[in-house]
């Protein structure tokens, strides 16, 4: 049996979902958070301890 289902993610810092986030600790020591494209972008240019982790989408093989 398999159901769909559309899942999605809240991004960390605006709270809304999305079908495709990005992985990222704002400070090399915090646990990961997903942002969004908006918010990613927002941290990027304000924390320059960011890490990177790489792309999470709701839709993985079709
Ligand atoms: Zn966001």
């Amino acid at each position: 049996m398999k159901t769909r289902r559309i899942r999605t993610k809240p991004c960390h810092a605006c709270k809304r979902a999305h079908d495709a986030l990005f992985r990222a600790r704002p400070d090399g020591g915090d646990p990961w958070q997903f942002y969004c494209r908006a918010c990613l972008l927002k941290l990027k240019a304000s924390s320059r301890s960011y890490t990177y982790g790489g792309t999470w989408k709701s839709k993985k093989r079709t």
